[in-house]
């Protein structure tokens, strides 16, 4: 993989350019991608966003979102804006597997393919270039820098600065966890200058649910939660009928897993959830507990040091019961 600085010359150049992210995009993922294809498109690329999946009805407002393809939906819409691609852009995962059914896709394509992305351990030789840096808040905070250190940085509108401020504020819980920099702070200031309207992205992400997510929340904090003093871990399961009584969307359990971490002392918060195909855990941790090894090692997953997934074959219960082994072998780490 060589440095994204060598790309820089070539983005004058009008390409056809396909931008795609994770499954099940957050704000970073969605927000980054929609920040670079509003620049790129103002320099005169052709530019399609695809998504590997669908995605929450909180990112919905951003600037671009109507053109994004959901491979699963349209995956041969898809697969024609990807036909004769000259650059991809895969942005805030890296390892084509993270991009589910449209891996195999990714994989046999023949163009120059770009990694911008801030997870441990990236699959260096799927990318033929690329930045990834475990230690920056977001990849949104990455494609800034890429915009500004290109010489594109007048191209930021209120739109695009918009799209980039909700990645910040997803991936840094509000400005709270220990990557928000200096340079964060700094970035934002000069999205302020830009015109965003921070306000305006908080309530479009944060306060536009339907009540039934409300008492989902209310419900799984009740019956679901289990608090594991012992090994100052604690951990929420969800069943599947839990999930058909309230009526849960993709992004109705985005930030539960972080509910149990605010109990006093508890270091490490699990959260499974009992989705058709697979158990899909999240993993959020406090100091210097290591989920990202921990969801390698226990639940075929990876991410960040404080901040991972994962997922298993086992049912619900059997799920939790490794969960339960598995904190057990770390006590010592959890103390
Ligand atoms: P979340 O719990 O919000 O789904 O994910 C937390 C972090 O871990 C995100 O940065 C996400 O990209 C990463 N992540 C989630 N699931 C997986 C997984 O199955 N494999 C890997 N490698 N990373 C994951
Ligand atoms: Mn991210």
């Amino acid at each position: 993989m060589k440095p994204i600085q060598e790309i820089y010359p070539l983005l004058k150049v009008p390409r056809k350019v396909v931008i795609t992210m994770h499954q099940k995009p957050d704000p970073d993922a969605m927000g980054s991608s929609l920040a670079l294809a509003g620049v790129l498109r103002q320099i005169g690329h052709q530019v399609t966003v695809i998504s590997p999946t669908n995605w929450p009805d909180f990112l919905k407002w951003m600037p671009g979102n109507k053109a994004v393809i959901d491979y699963e939906a349209s995956a041969e819409k898809a697969n024609t804006a990807l036909d004769g691609v000259e650059w991809l852009f895969c942005l805030d995962f890296n390892a084509l597997h993270r991009t589910k059914h449209m891996a195999a896709r990714l994989a046999s394509l023949n163009c120059i393919k770009i990694l911008i992305d801030h997870h441990a351990q990236p699959e260096v030789n799927a990318f033929d270039y690329g930045i990834s840096e475990t230690i920056k808040s977001s990849t949104s905070e990455m494609v800034y820098d890429f915009i500004v250190d290109s010489g594109y940085g007048d191209l930021i509108n209120e739109g695009i600065a918009s799209c980039l401020y909700a990645g910040i504020i997803g991936d840094t819980g509000s400005f709270r966890f220990p990557a928000t920099s200096a340079n964060v702070h700094e970035m934002v200031a000069e999205l302020k200058k830009k015109g965003l309207q921070h306000s305006i992205v908080h309530e479009n992400l944060y306060d536009n649910f339907l009540e039934d997510r409300l008492r989902f929340i209310g419900h799984v904090l009740l019956h679901r939660m289990e608090v594991l003093y012992e090994y100052n871990a604690a951990l929420i399961a969800i069943p599947k009928a839990d999930l058909l009584k309230y009526n849960v969307k993709t992004g109705d359990t985005e930030g539960l897993v972080n509910y149990p971490l605010s109990i006093q002392g508890i270091k490490l918060a699990g959260l499974v959830i009992d989705r058709d195909e697979e158990r899909k855990w999240s993993f959020r941790s406090k100091g210097n507990f290591d989920v990202n090894t921990f969801a390698r090692k226990y639940f075929n997953g990876g991410g960040h040091f404080n901040a991972s997934g994962g997922r298993s074959a086992e049912s619900l219960a059997a799920s939790v019961q490794l969960f339960k082994k598995a904190i057990k072998e770390n006590e010592s780490q959890l103390q």
